[in-house]
């Protein structure tokens, strides 16, 4: 499938550098001269102009390297009063290898002797060498050595098309089923009713076109997945991300199903997303966007079906936009086919903050449980969107001291305990926690390690992995995000003690308020916040003590307690709804019965 990648901050800034040492900026050309190859030229140089360590440096043109090879298509965004996306010639792609090729530590293309002589001469005869000039004296080689150097000294982002897969390391999918393998064990879970449950129901591609506003046509890829559909309609979250691949959504598609199902939800699990940047993309462009994924989809959710709400980057006002194409589509207004809408349009009192209080109802069990007195507990937060930012605000409302917080441009770190409302306030003036008062920055690597009673990682998959989870110094992990620890990390904090209130029960609150608010639009008829929040605390309470039952039963961690409970209650649905002779769970008899 063709994908789009986008060049990281480090790539660019990689790519820009090489294009400057043909231009022949004398500052740098002397500081690259000084060393013996092209290639440990440019690492030095990337490392002392950005600050970043030698081996990163490395890493980053390993990985522009591959793309640069891998594409199949290359367009460059170039800035205001131009602002304008253009797509590279064939030409001028095969220049951008070529001069890739020249920093490398094997060059192929380019004799690395052609580096003390005229810079882009060499480029050029590289170039005709390697790829033959089309005809003539190569002044054709020339104009498009031209062009490459302008686009890419100018460039504001890169984006390249490709047939290579997509993965992110590691892989999340890779997660679900190892969990799935560890719980069926456990549970003898009926080898037909395994296999079923190792793969999504149903997975829709789409490909959608978007005008944007310089007047160019984008095409985005959007994913839907409908993991399994055995307890109800199914349920789940899209998310906006430029590194989204197939093989995430499918393992959160997948973790939506265990989560209804640990929390007794008579619903499925589903997820959906587009690979797309939406910090780069103005509302008109978004709206257009979500408006077409929704064209896309029209004929496979519905209030009966499939009803998406927001993740990464979504929020209440493309749960508004979705509503509405759909209901034009439909003929009617049809509040229920998205959760997580303005509460004008339908959306649920409770709802935005549902599933950072499902987080502190968790917090708050695990702290009896564990015998940790709430006020004045640390807490580091990662993560200050929607999830990290309520979080903090109910922890700090309950007591605890908010040490740490940070986003995706870093950490900030006060012993002294930070106001998560003034923290926001920042965040929505400067667009980053970064900078405010007088606290220490952190990355955010330093910030999962800091010493503290509960850490809530509330950003993206993959942060507590087998590298560092013998740093976190935490007593209780509450997973706000989807997927933060990987089944690795798991085995290590288990063993240290951590107590880790797992991402499908600690952020279940979000699907449990959503749930809410499908019952409330097929009634019509809507709760006062005090009930959402009443409804929310007992139903989340009772499922966090059923796993910790559980858990302890079995000596078995959290995670695989709650994976325990989930497929079994979505096994016994199976097994009554199907005629195959599935062998019924005999264990766990009693939970789950709901
Ligand atoms: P959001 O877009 O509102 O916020 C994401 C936050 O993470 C932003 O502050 C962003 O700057 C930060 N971030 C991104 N990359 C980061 C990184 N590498 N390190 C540190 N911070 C980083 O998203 P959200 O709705 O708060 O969702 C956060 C997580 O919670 C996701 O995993 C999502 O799937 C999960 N979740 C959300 C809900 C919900 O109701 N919103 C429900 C259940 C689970």
């Amino acid at each position: 499938m063709l994908s789009v990648v986008e060049l990281s901050g480090p790539e660019l800034e990689m790519l820009k550098l090489m294009a400057d040492f043909f231009a022949e900026k004398p500052e740098l050309g002397a500081k690259i001269e000084s060393y013996t190859t092209a290639h440990y030229a440019l690492i030095v140089t990337q490392s002392e102009n950005f600050g970043t360590p030698e081996a990163d440096a490395w890493k980053t043109f390993e990985e522009l390297e591959r793309k640069v090879n891998e594409a199949e298509y290359i367009h460059v965004e170039v800035p205001y009063p131009l602002k304008k996306s253009y797509a590279m010639s064939p030409e001028e792609i095969n220049m951008l290898r070529v001069l890739v090729d020249y920093f490398s530590p094997n060059p192929k293309m380019t004799p690395t002797s052609g580096f003390v002589a005229n810079r882009s001469e060499s480029i050029i005869e590289a170039y005709k060498w390697f790829f033959g000039a089309p005809e003539g004296n190569g002044e054709f080689v020339r104009e498009s050595f031209r062009n490459l150097m302008e686009k890419t000294q100018t460039a504001l982002s890169i984006r390249l098309e490709t047939l290579a897969p997509v993965i992110t390391t590691p892989n999340p999918y890779k997660a679900v089923l190892e969990l799935l393998q560890i719980a069926g064990e456990k549970l003898k879970l009926d080898q037909g009713i395994h296999e079923m449950l190792k793969r999504p129901m149903r997975t829709i591609i789409v490909n959608i076109p978007v005008a944007m506003d310089d007047g160019s046509i984008r095409i985005f890829t959007g994913y839907r997945v409908q993991y399994n559909d055995t307890l109800g309609p199914t349920k789940g979250g899209i998310r906006y991300h430029p590194e989204l691949t197939l093989d995430e959504v499918i393992a959160l598609s997948a973790w939506m199903t265990w989560k209804t199902a640990v929390v007794g939800l008579p619903l499925g699990g589903s997820k959906g997303g587009i690979r797309c940047n939406p910090k780069e993309m103005s509302p008109g462009e978004l709206e257009r966007l979500t408006r077409g994924y929704t064209r896309a989809l029209a004929r496979f959710i519905g209030p009966y079906s499939d009803v998406p709400a927001p993740d990464v980057y979504t929020d209440a006002q493309t749960m508004a936009w979705i509503m509405d194409e759909y209901s034009q589509i439909v003929g009617c207004n049809t509040f229920g086919v998205v959760t997580g809408k303005p509460v004008c349009i339908g959306g649920s009192l409770g709802r935005n903050e549902a599933t950072s209080r499902g987080v502190m109802y968790t917090v708050i069990e695990a702290a009896k449980h564990l015998g940790i007195e709430l006020k004045g507990a640390t807490v580091v937060v990662q993560g200050f969107g929607n999830v990290g930012y309520h979080a903090a605000r109910l922890l700090h409302e309950l007591g605890c001291k908010i040490v740490a917080i940070s986003d995706s441009k870093g950490g900030i770190y006060s012993s002294y305990g930070l106001d998560p409302t003034k923290v926001l306030e920042h965040k929505n003036e400067r667009g980053s926690v970064i900078g405010y008062g007088n606290c220490k920055c952190l990355t955010n690597e330093e910030l999962l390690e800091l010493e503290c009673d509960i850490l809530v990682p509330a950003a993206l998959e993959n942060q507590i992995t087998g590298a560092n989870a013998g740093k976190i110094k935490s007593k209780i992990v509450a997973e706000g995000a989807n997927g933060p620890t990987t089944p690795r990390a798991d085995e290590i904090l288990f063993r240290n003690g951590v107590f880790v209130i797992p991402d499908i029960l600690a952020n279940s609150g979000g699907v449990i308020v959503s749930y809410f608010e499908q019952v409330q639009n097929q009634m019509n008829y809507y709760w006062s916040e005090e009930e959402v929040r009443n409804k929310l605390q007992s139903t989340i309470v009772s499922a966090f003590k059923e796993v910790l039952a559980v858990a302890e039963e079995y000596k078995v961690n959290m995670r695989i307690a709650a994976y325990m409970k989930a497929l079994k209650r979505v096994a016994d649905a199976m097994l009554v709804r199907n005629q195959k002779p599935f062998v019924p769970i005999t264990s766990l008899q009693g939970i789950g019965s709901k």
